[in-house]
């Protein structure tokens, strides 16, 4: 990819590549576009050898809203967009191609940018929702200003969680649940106590906060830096963190089966606001 559209590519200091999604109007909402671009400036910044630390940050007013729902079938995986996954048959009817499709999309992506071979840093203000948090997430480190709240509101839409399910991980088992089943935001400092967050900073210092954080990490020696984060994500994954992502993924699907089956459209239509609904509706109102 050449330029991007929906993100951009910048080098605030030395050693750090910082990475903004870029659709203020939309809240920094994912489509596929910011999806597929924020792949290629991870692995950008992954092959550049100068760059020693990536800062993924949104545009002001908020980090992301989630996923953009409005994305339609209009642009088509494998032939706009390059397959990171082992998945395909994307357009294919009934649950079979829902279920490539975010594999590919939200599943394999994200699991990608968490193991990146470099460390990365969350920059979060405003609003971090749904898909935000995963991205939040999946990075390593989370900075956040003081008036950021974290929210997964899909339970409302029928739906078990986001489909990178590390709420039990971020948050402890039981705030987890209240988090899910309530759809209540949770505050920066909140965020902090459960250890979700590393630093909850004023507004006007995120950037540079964040920046020098950065710097710390990377006067250090790269193969070290590397290694402690193949070290921690492998402990996670001994713990058992990718199976229970999996399971989850599977009742996640479960779940869009059983709203399809009753409501016609992969989501429970009564849990999104009204302006949404209008909107979403004629895409998602398909069988195949
Ligand atoms: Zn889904």
């Amino acid at each position: 990819m050449a330029a991007y559209s929906t993100i951009l590519y910048e080098h605030p200091a030395d050693g750090v590549a910082r990475i903004v999604m870029n659709r203020p109007d939309a809240r920094n909402a994912q489509n596929l576009d910011m999806t597929y671009e924020l792949n290629d400036a991870f692995d950008r910044a992954v092959a550049d050898a100068e760059v020693k630390v990536i800062v993924l940050a949104g545009a002001d007013p908020h980090f992301s809203a989630g996923h953009d729902l409005r994305d339609t079938a209009e642009k088509k995986l494998g032939r706009d967009f390059p397959v990171v996954s082992t998945w395909g048959g994307f357009e294919d009817a009934g649950a079979e191609g829902r279920y490539a499709r975010e594999q590919e999309i939200y599943l394999q992506n994200t699991r990608r940018w968490r193991n990146l071979s470099k460390p990365t840093i969350a920059q979060v203000q405003g609003k971090c929702l749904a898909g935000g948090l995963m991205l939040a997430w999946a990075c390593d480190l989370i900075v956040a200003s003081d008036d950021t709240t974290f929210c997964d509101p899909v339970v409302a839409m029928g739906v078990c969680g986001v489909e990178w399910f590390v709420h039990p991980w971020e948050l402890g088992p039981r705030k987890a649940k209240e988090m899910l089943w309530t759809g209540d935001s949770w505050t920066a400092e909140e965020a902090r106590s459960f250890g979700m967050v590393n630093h909850v900073v004023a507004r006007a210092e995120l950037a540079d906060f964040t920046l020098r954080l950065a710097g710390k990490i990377a006067s250090k020696p790269t193969f070290a830096v590397k290694t402690v984060k193949e070290a921690i994500n492998r402990t996670l994954d001994i713990q058992g963190q990718n199976s229970a992502i999996e399971q989850a993924f599977g009742l996640h699907h479960l779940c869009h089966a059983h709203n399809m089956m009753k409501f016609g459209v992969i989501v429970d239509p009564s849990g999104l606001h009204p302006s949404v609904r209008s909107r979403i509706d004629p895409s998602l109102n398909k069988k195949s």
